[in-house]
């Protein structure tokens, strides 16, 4: 029908009183719904429950001749853990530290030891330098940034394509600036655009020369088993790549079972170099005498193997994705024919990624809020929370039941008009 861009004031006026009209009366209804964060609903924690009874007193592995898990000790975690989640990231037991609850933790820990002691081949602790960059792809992960930003870590915005971030404005930068020590890399089902990265970006990453020697990717594969499709996308296994290329120590792999069986109790999970992983475990026995044993045994017994986590994670999907479904749907059939947004269509993840027109996204976030639902904050896709076009909204359909969702969604519609035509009556002012 009506590419609002075309239409002239009076009936743009005509039908921002319609839509204000529909929104009040929606405001009446005082909603309450929460579409703020990538939680997992109560029914997909449901499919975990049998965690909770998996070990009890007679569990095998539990204690044996040569090991008593209840007790202190394996600071890198257990070997059937690690056995279980190398095959998740690819990558040998040798290359692994199984953790505790939280992937997040993990890459906060790793720089903050890097701010304080330094990576491997650093000549002087990251914190020691005048200023450090990291490069950040966006729009990403709001916490990656939070961590830069409460530690005065300076960062770039890189634009993310359709296969990867733009490794041609990377290449340029790292090759000319030695304070770049890192990037954040989200690989698969990207937080929030839902993009995979390709063979070439991942090759690019591992090949390029840095000016930092200790330059570093924090890849943080959080959504590596999250497919909504039967054709789940496939990551080249960076480090495997890092290695080919020359660089083996380049890369820090981060994954969590936080979305696979609860956030919260679930187990996180690093991976790198041998080398890096020998440094990394002689730096974690200051920081504990060993991670929680008996949560890592739960999964493996409850998880088993690969094939087990892919099956565990079609019954995810199965619960998910008519809510992909449902936000697709109504965003296609109330907002396509204004051409005024566009969104993503993930395979995989826990996004839908929308961008409204330049300097609507705040009003849209606010305007949403004031009707009883919240949405991430617009701008927290971006470091230092700017998106310096203001279009981004991060969409999080997996928490709200179907009919909450829908009711969400029916309000983030009319607020999307709402602030669109006031922008573009206020453009047609100017
Ligand atoms: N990384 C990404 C990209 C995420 O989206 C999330 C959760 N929203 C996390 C990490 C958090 O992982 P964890 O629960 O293991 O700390």
């Amino acid at each position: 029908m009506t590419d609002l861009c075309l239409l002239d004031h009076t009936s743009l006026t005509e039908l921002y009183s319609k839509t204000l009209r529909k929104y009040d009366d929606i405001k009446d209804k005082k909603l309450s719904l929460d579409m703020s964060r990538g939680k997992p609903c109560p029914e997909q924690l449901d499919l975990s429950l049998g965690l909770l009874d998996i070990v009890n007193s007679n569990s095998p592995l539990l204690v044996s001749e040569s090991l008593d898990i209840r007790n202190y000790g394996m600071v890198d975690g257990l070997a059937d853990a690690k056995e279980l989640f190398g095959q998740l990231l690819q990558v040998s037991s040798n290359e692994i530290i199984i953790g505790g609850n939280s992937s997040l933790n993990m890459m906060h820990d790793t720089i903050s030891r890097a701010l304080l002691t330094g990576v491997i081949d650093s000549n002087t602790p990251w914190g020691k330098l005048s200023k450090i960059k990291f490069l950040c792809p966006s729009p990403g992960y709001d916490r990656h940034f939070a961590i830069c930003e409460t530690y005065g870590i300076e960062m770039i915005t890189i634009n993310m394509l359709d296969d990867g971030p733009d490794m041609d404005e990377i290449e340029k930068l790292v090759l000319q600036d030695d304070s770049i020590k890192g990037i954040w890399c989200v690989p698969k089902y990207s937080n929030p655009d839902g993009i995979t990265y390709s063979d070439e970006v991942v090759n690019r990453l591992a090949k390029m020369p840095t000016k930092a020697n200790d330059f570093k990717i924090f890849w943080d594969d959080a959504y590596t088993v999250h497919h909504l499709t039967d054709e789940p996308s496939i990551v080249k296994n960076i480090l495997r790549a890092c290695e080919d290329a020359g660089h083996p120590n380049r890369v820090f792999m981060f994954a969590s079972t936080s979305k696979i069986t609860f956030p919260g109790s679930g187990v996180a999970v690093m991976a790198a170099s041998e080398e890096n992983i020998s440094y990394i475990k002689k730096q974690l026995s200051t920081q504990t005498i060993g991670p929680d044993k008996i949560n890592q045994l739960r999964h493996v017994l409850f998880l088993t193997n690969l094939e087990n986590i892919n099956l565990h994670m079609k019954n995810h999907a199965a619960i998910i994705k008519p809510k992909f479904d449902m936000v697709l749907n109504i965003l296609q059939a109330k907002l396509s024919k204004y051409s005024i947004a566009s969104w993503s269509k993930p395979k995989g993840g826990y996004f839908i990624s929308l961008n409204t027109l330049d300097g609507c996204a705040s009003e849209v976030v606010k305007l949403a809020s004031d009707a009883g639902v919240s949405l991430t904050p617009a701008g927290a896709t971006y470091p230092y929370g700017k998106d310096p076009r203001d279009r981004n909204i991060r969409i999080a359909p997996t928490f709200p039941s179907l009919s909450e969702l829908e009711a969400a969604m029916e309000v983030v519609v009319l607020c999307i008009l709402l602030a669109s035509i006031k922008k573009l009556l206020q453009n047609q002012i100017i």
